[in-house]
C-alpha cells in the first residue's frame, strides 16, 4: 500500500477515519448527487476492502448492514483499508427504485464510461474512484420488487480467492454463478479483484436476520483475509454447501397463490409448493417441484399470472442436509427458526 490513498479530491492517511461525498453527476434542477462513503485506514497495511450496497437503489439490506457494520468496534484494530458505501445507486434509493433515472439497471452497466448515459457515468465513476483501489471487494443485494431470496452467496467460485472468502462469509448455501456481463462482479474480475456477492431478503423491507447474517458474514471475511484479528474463541469451521444449479418454478396458470413451502425448506419431486386458485377458492391448480432441493427464493406477492416466477429452487447433493444447516444457521440468527427468514 502506498502512503498517499486518496478518493476524490480527500486524502485519507494511515489511522484516519473519514466521510466523503463523492460527486457523481448533477440534477436537472442543479442539485448535486453524491455518493456518501467512509474510509476507515487502519495503521498497518492490509488488504483494500471495498464493502457496497444500494446497486439496486430499492435494496436496502445492503444499506443497513454496512450501517451496523460501521458501528463495530472491532474496526479499532483493523489492517488496511476498508471502503464502506452503503448505497451506490443513490439516484434508485432517493426513488425506492431498482433503476436509475433513465431507467437502466446499473449492475448490467459496469465498467460504465466517462461519457455514457447517466447508469454508464455512475459506474465509470465508481469503478475509477473506488473498486480500482481495491483488492477485494463484497457486493450486497436482496431480492427483486415482491420476492424474497434466502441469505446466500452468489460467487465464480473457479476463482480460489473467492471460494476461500465464499467459505469464510459462513452463511450455509453458496450458489456458484458465472458473471452476468456489465455486473459490478464482471467488472471486478476483469481488474483481478476477488468479489462476493451477498444476496438475501427482499427490496424495500430490513429483514433482521438476513442483516444480521450479512454483518457477520463480512466481519468473518475481514477475518479471514487478514484485517481483523481472529477471534478468540475461534468459531468451528462451518459447512457451506454448494448448488451448482438452479431453476424457476412458474405459475401453471394465473390466479391467485397459497404458499405452502417456504424458502429454506427441502423439496422432492412432485412436492406441493403453493396452490393457484380463482377468487372464489374454488378451482384450484397445483405448483410441484421438479427436482429435489432447497426453496432459495419466492415470490412474495400471491398474485400471479401463468408463467409467472414463483419459486426458485437450488439442487446440492444432499439437500436434507442442507435444510438441516439453513434451520441451524437461522436459529442462530435470532434464537428460532420459525420465520424461515420473513421476519
Ligand atoms: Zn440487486
Amino acid at each position: 500500500m502506498t502512503d498517499t490513498f486518496i478518493i476524490g479530491d480527500t486524502e485519507i492517511k494511515r489511522g484516519e477515519r473519514k466521510r466523503i461525498s463523492l460527486d457523481v453527476a448533477k440534477l436537472y434542477d442543479f442539485t448535486n448527487m453524491n455518493i456518501p462513503i467512509e474510509v476507515i485506514r487502519g495503521k498497518k497495511d492490509g488488504p483494500i476492502l471495498f464493502v457496497s450496497g444500494g446497486i439496486h437503489g430499492d435494496e436496502i439490506n445492503g444499506v443497513e448492514i454496512v450501517r451496523q457494520l460501521l458501528s463495530k468496534k472491532a474496526l479499532k484494530t483493523l489492517k488496511g483499508t476498508l471502503i464502506a458505501v452503503p448505497i451506490v445507486n443513490v439516484f434508485g434509493f432517493n426513488t425506492k427504485s431498482r433503476y436509475l433515472p433513465d431507467r437502466r439497471d446499473l449492475n448490467r452497466c459496469f465498467p460504465g464510461s466517462e461519457n455514457g448515459s447517466l447508469a454508464a457515468q455512475l459506474a465509470h465513476t465508481f469503478m475509477t474512484e473506488i473498486i480500482q483501489k481495491c483488492t477485494h471487494g463484497i457486493d450486497l443485494h436482496c431480492a427483486a420488487i415482491d420476492r424474497i431470496n434466502l441469505p446466500q452467496i452468489r460467487a465464480c467460485l473457479d476463482d480460489p480467492q473467492i471460494e476461500q472468502m465464499a467459505e469464510a462469509f459462513r452463511v450455509p448455501v453458496v450458489m456458484h454463478s458465472e458473471l452476468r456481463d456489465g455486473s459490478l462482479r464482471a467488472a471486478a474480475k476483469d481488474l483481478g479483484i476477488p468479489t462476493l456477492l451477498f444476496e438475501g431478503g427482499e427490496s424495500l423491507r430490513f429483514n433482521g436476520k438476513v442483516i444480521k447474517s450479512g454483518v457477520q458474514g463480512v466481519l468473518s471475511v475481514m477475518r479471514e483475509i487478514g484485517m481483523l484479528n481472529p477471534l478468540k474463541n475461534k468459531p468451528a469451521d462451518k459447512e457451506i454447501f454448494v448448488a451448482r444449479s438452479s431453476h424457476w418454478i412458474r405459475a401453471p396458470h394465473s390466479g391467485i397463490l397459497s404458499v405452502k413451502k417456504k424458502i429454506g425448506q427441502r423439496v422432492r419431486k412432485g412436492h406441493v409448493l403453493g396452490i393457484i386458485s380463482d377468487p372464489f377458492g374454488v378451482e384450484r391448480y397445483e405448483i410441484t417441484a421438479r427436482r429435489t432441493g432447497i426453496i432459495i427464493g419466492a415470490a412474495t406477492l400471491p398474485l400471479l399470472n401463468r408463467g409467472d416466477a414463483a419459486f426458485h429452487v437450488a439442487t446440492f447433493e444432499d439437500a436434507s442436509t442442507v435444510e438441516e444447516h439453513v434451520d441451524i444457521f437461522e436459529e442462530e440468527m435470532d434464537g428460532n427458526n420459525t420465520g424461515r427468514f420473513l421476519n
